[in-house]
C-alpha cells in the first residue's frame, strides 16, 4: 500500500480545497471519495433506481467506471468517456449522495474500491469516513471543522460564484440536514478518528491550514 493522508470533515469545512492543494505539494494522488457517491447518486438519480432495490444498486456501484483527470488547477470527474464534475454539485446530488451512502452494500463496494486504489498509489484521501473506517492505519489524519455559519456561508459563495441563485437559508437548511444525516448514521458515521489531529478552520485562511498540516505531516 502507497503512503495515505487522511482528511475528513463535514461539507464547508474546507477539506476539499486543502486536500487539492496539499496533494499537489506532497506530489501525492488526490482522492475525493465524496465525488466518488456522488457519482453513483447521478447513476442512481439519471436510471431512476429505487433506493430499495439493492440489487440494481449494487450492481451500478460493482460496474462504475469512475476516473479523475486533472486539468489545470481542477480534477475533473469521468463516468467513462462523460465528465460529470458540473453535474454531480447540485443541491439534489448533495442530498441523494448522503442518502445512497446510508446504505450498506454502497459503502462496502466504495470501501473496497478505495483500498484498491491506495495499492498503487500514495493518497491524500479526503472524505467523512477516511481516517475511521477506510484506511485506519494511515500515517497521519486530519479532521476539518469549522462553525456551522463559516460553512454555510463559504458554501454560498461558492454556488453564487458559479452563477447558482440560491439563498443563504436554503442552503442552510440542505446543510443542517446533510450534517445530521452523515454524522448519525449507524456505519461510518463522520466523526474523528482517535488518533486524528483536529484543525477548527474557522478563523483561518487555507495557507495557514496547509501549514499547520505540513507541520504535522513533517513531525510524523
Ligand atoms: O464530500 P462531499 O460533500 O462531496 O460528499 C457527498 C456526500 O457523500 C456526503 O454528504 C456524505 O454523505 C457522502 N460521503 C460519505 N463518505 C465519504 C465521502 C462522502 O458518506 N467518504
Amino acid at each position: 500500500m502507497g503512503d495515505v493522508i487522511t482528511i475528513d470533515g463535514p461539507a464547508g469545512s474546507g477539506k476539499s480545497t486543502v486536500a487539492k492543494i496539499l496533494a499537489k505539494r506532497l506530489g501525492y494522488t488526490y482522492l475525493d471519495t465524496g465525488a466518488m457517491y456522488r457519482a453513483v447518486a447521478l447513476l442512481v438519480k439519471e436510471n431512476r433506481i429505487d433506493l430499495e432495490d439493492r440489487y440494481s444498486l449494487k450492481r451500478i456501484c460493482e460496474s462504475i467506471k469512475i476516473r479523475f483527470m486533472q486539468q489545470g488547477n481542477e480534477q475533473k470527474v469521468f463516468l467513462g468517456e462523460r465528465d460529470i464534475s458540473e453535474d454531480i454539485r447540485t443541491s439534489e446530488i448533495d442530498l441523494l449522495s448522503s442518502d445512497i451512502s446510508l446504505i450498506k452494500e454502497v459503502r462496502e463496494i466504495m470501501t473496497a474500491l478505495q483500498r484498491r486504489i491506495a495499492e498503487n498509489a500514495n493518497l491524500v484521501a479526503e472524505g467523512r469516513d477516511m481516517g475511521t473506517v477506510v484506511f485506519p492505519d494511515a500515517r497521519i489524519k486530519f479532521f476539518l471543522t469549522a462553525t456551522f455559519e463559516t460553512r454555510a456561508m463559504r458554501r454560498y459563495v461558492e454556488r453564487k460564484d458559479k452563477g447558482d441563485n440560491i439563498s443563504i437559508e436554503k442552503i442552510k437548511k440542505e446543510l443542517a440536514k446533510r450534517d445530521t444525516q452523515d454524522q448519525s448514521r449507524s456505519l461510518a458515521p463522520l466523526k474523528p478518528a482517535k488518533d486524528a489531529i483536529v484543525i477548527d478552520t474557522t478563523d483561518m485562511d487555507i495557507e495557514k491550514v496547509i501549514d499547520e498540516m505540513i507541520f504535522h505531516i513533517e513531525k510524523s
